[in-house]
């Protein structure tokens, strides 16, 4: 090992947004150098100037952030390896890119585009496996090539593969991978416009910033000899390599798009909890001991190994993230609840001045089991911040007869003499009064839940009654029965 203790990283190309397989990667980085008191950095792979984004970099910082991963060294936070963002290292690039010249591992290649694709449009026709540029410009003798520099002539800088023999790395997650090196093409290391790929870039930074450990996807996997052939020629000692299992859709396709959202700050808007999120990812690939599924972060960086991570891909299962928000949520205090439910409250239509902290707790308490995400104690109880305007037609269908005004006009009758409007005392004088009416007590239990809710499901009755408190209900009984003609 480089280091006493592991310098891993998370190395995004700022494309957008974050990703959640990146997120994965990022979240399995950070639980490794947690736990091992190492040190986890950040460094933003931004060399494909066609595929920058403007704002995309602040974005990925900004969710990373939200979420709780916090970094040790990277952009907006000081760190020894610096800068931690490629476009600002190109100087680095350079320097090793002429030193591979001068070893011979690399080559000028002055090809144009045209040649190129004749190129690969002949070895398509020879059924080759897969197109591979030809070691034209290796035979260039050094003349041509300095008149070419001189004039002008555009160029890329490619690795000089050996096209014999093998490559062989250790994975910790797959153990030995081998290569042959004649499958492998003489990449691109500088492109046209000076800057370099990702492989030159990558293996540079991951040398000079000392990181013991890659963690990344699997579809790098087939990236990686040609990094290790640039550590070799470099004679550069090697990180440890972990590739990380491909996300699935439930179909077992490449997680995609359009099967559902991959952007982390969707997952944010729609009101899953971070601790939610981040439980989920962190069981796309990894499991607990004994099944266990309910991960704190604390608990996520004592458990976690790398070397238990599956090499199987993990399906994405939106059905796992929903009960695991759920269970988040009855996890945390009502007074974090509170702060939520607040501003959700201040986002709708309800007004958030009608409500004391008391009143909502209450409201947290009693729906607790019930909801998935915040959002839902406004959807699923709108009644516990608005009286209903209308009743579900079904419910009255089924539940509301030509006598039912008659019963409850009885029952509201005993309600309104109640000194203690609570639970216990509700639910004796219903069954006291079903008993005068001669009634069974559900004649009126369902009409009284339509009457005050508007809806025929919800937590228990006599709770939701307590809660409304004795005038609110009065009040709703009363609306109910003149409203409701059957
Ligand atoms: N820039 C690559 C990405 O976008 C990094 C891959 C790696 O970790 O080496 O995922």
């Amino acid at each position: 090992m480089i280091n006493d203790k592991p310098r891993v990283r998370f190395a995004p190309s700022p494309t957008g947004y974050l990703h959640v397989g990146g997120l994965r990667t990022a979240l399995y980085n950070y639980l490794f150098a947690r736990k091992s008191g190492g040190k986890f950095i950040l460094r933003i792979e931004d060399t494909d100037k066609n595929r920058f984004v403007e704002g995309a970099m602040e974005n990925l910082i900004e969710t990373l952030k939200w979420i709780g991963l916090d970094y040790d060294e990277g952009p907006n936070v000081s760190g020894d390896y610096g800068p931690y963002i490629q476009s600002q290292r190109l100087d680095f690039y350079q320097k090793y890119s002429n030193e591979l010249l001068e070893k011979g591992k690399a080559y000028y290649c002055f090809c144009t585009a045209e040649r190129l694709e004749n190129l690969r449009e002949e070895q398509k026709k020879l059924k080759l496996p897969q197109a591979m540029y030809d070691k034209h410009c290796l035979s260039l003798s050094k003349e041509q090539i300095n008149k070419n520099l001189d004039n002008g002539v555009p160029y890329v800088i490619r690795l000089n593969v050996e096209k014999k023999g093998t490559v062989l790395f250790d994975d910790i997650i797959r153990s030995r991978v081998e290569f042959d090196c004649s499958t492998i093409d003489d990449q691109v290391l500088i492109k046209s416009d000076g800057y370099p790929t990702y492989h030159l870039a990558n293996v540079i930074d991951d040398h000079l910033m000392k990181i013991t450990h890659v963690i990344r996807g699997e579809e790098w996997l087939s990236s990686t000899p040609k990094h290790v052939l640039l550590y070799d020629y470099f004679g550069w000692e090697k990180p440890i390599f972990a590739h990380l299992p491909l996300l699935l859709n439930p179909d077992k396709s490449k997680l995609s798009k359009r099967q559902g959202d991959v952007a982390v700050e969707d997952y944010r808007d729609k009101g899953y909890l971070k601790e939610a999120i981040i439980n989920f990812i962190a069981l796309l690939g990894w499991s607990g001991k004994d099944n266990k599924e309910f991960f704190l972060l604390d608990e996520l960086i004592q458990e976690f190994s790398i070397e238990k991570v599956h090499k199987a891909g993990a399906v994405f299962n939106v059905e796992k993230l929903n009960w695991l928000n759920s269970e988040h949520i009855k996890y945390k205090p009502n007074e974090e609840i509170l702060y939520m439910l607040k501003k959700e409250i201040e986002n709708s239509n309800f007004r958030i001045e009608k409500y004391t902290d008391y009143y909502l707790i209450q409201i947290i308490d009693v729906m607790k089991e019930r909801v998935t995400f915040i959002k839902d104690y406004l959807m699923l109880s709108p009644y516990f911040f608005e009286a209903p305007i209308d009743y579900d037609s079904n419910v009255i269908d089924k539940r509301w007869r030509p006598e039912t005004t008659s019963h409850l006009k009885k029952l509201t009758e005993n309600y309104d003499k109640l000194e203690h409007f609570n639970k216990d005392q509700l639910e004796e004088t219903l069954k006291i009064t079903a008993e005068e009416l001669q009634i069974g007590a559900g004649k009126l239990i369902h009409p009284v839940r339509l009457a005050v809710s508007g809806i025929g499901v919800g937590p228990g009755l006599y709770e939701i009654l307590e809660l409304l408190s004795k005038d609110e209900v009065i009040v709703r009984l009363k609306r109910a029965m003149e409203k409701i003609k059957i």
